[in-house]
């Protein structure tokens, strides 16, 4: 049964049954003020996948820690390339579109002469760093606490990685930028700390995307007059807009066999284990662990 039904994906592309999908992280209306200006992962009728309360009954379970999952209508869902594996296309549907909506909310045209500091060399910070290089980004610095992760930054594209607090990095961007202050910073560590580092190394005109406090956090210090006499930009960017999806898939399709994904997965666990998953990913901060479930 059923009235109305579409056989297309967002894209406009043909789907059948077995084809292989990935879906926007949000089931949203497509008509409210927040769609309308688009904000869909705002909308008044969101649905996000994961993120609900569960009920005794079962209600709200929506997870990907299952073997089967229903999507809800009003879910942006996308047709995967044949050539992409399984687990490549994992995180395409977090981190790395929520990396490409940054770099678009920033509408910073990167190029060759473009210097992009990113806060935090996780998943995302990762994805941010190796999606700007790919577009065209000169020269990218990632602030990251964790010196163990510091091999990885630079294998998926930064030029140089410091821990916050190294004096050595602020003379780096003084160098690049001839003491000008850097074009955009992404922030994705999660601290306010991060968060206000970047914004003192903005140049006159630069735009700060905070996408990684998530959670109440410490206010930032910033002066009115110099948002307003240097012409700064400070942007929030929460999950992403289903075109993100489709640069994200694109980007990790290009990127799959060129850049070590593979390394930032720890372990492959069963469903049956999943609570050894957790716990690995508690203790191996940085490393994903991925649950296959058949
Ligand atoms: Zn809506």
């Amino acid at each position: 049964m059923g009235a109305s039904f579409s056989n297309t994906d967002f894209s406009g592309q043909t789907l059948k049954l077995g084809d292989r999908v990935t879906w926007a992280i949000y089931a949203h209306c497509g008509e409210c003020a927040f769609c309308r200006d688009g904000l869909p992962q705002k909308c008044v009728q969101l649905f996000k996948y994961g993120h609900e309360a569960v009920s005794d009954t079962g209600e709200g379970s929506s997870g990907g820690m299952a073997s089967y999952i229903m999507l809800k209508s009003g879910t942006p869902i996308l047709k995967l390339p044949d050539t992409i594996r399984d687990h490549s296309a994992t995180p395409i549907n977090c981190a790395v579109a929520t990396a490409a909506a940054m770099i678009r909310e920033s509408d910073c045209k990167l190029d060759a002469h473009s210097v992009l500091l990113v806060m935090g060399g996780g998943y995302a910070g990762l994805s941010a760093v190796a999606l700007a290089k790919k577009q065209g980004c000169g020269r990218v610095l990632v602030f990251e606490t964790n010196m163990e992760l510091h091999k990885r930054c630079l294998e998926f594209g930064a030029d140089e990685v410091f821990v916050p607090g190294d004096q050595a990095a602020i003379e780096c961007l003084n160098k690049w930028t001839h003491q000008r202050g850097v074009d955009l910073v992404l922030e994705l560590a999660g601290s306010t700390d991060a968060a206000q580092l970047g914004l003192d190394q903005l140049r006159t005109g630069g735009c700060l995307i905070l996408a990684g406090t998530v959670f109440p956090s410490p206010p930032l210090r910033i002066d009115p007059d110099q948002i307003v006499r240097r012409c700064l930009t400070i942007k929030g960017s929460h999950n992403y807009r289903p075109e993100d999806l489709i640069t994200a898939t694109r980007f990790m399709c290009d990127t799959q066999d060129k850049l070590p994904w593979g390394r930032l997965v720890g372990g492959v666990f069963s469903l049956e284990d999943c609570n050894e998953a957790i716990q690995f990913a508690k203790d191996h901060p940085g490393q994903r662990a991925i649950l296959q479930m058949c």
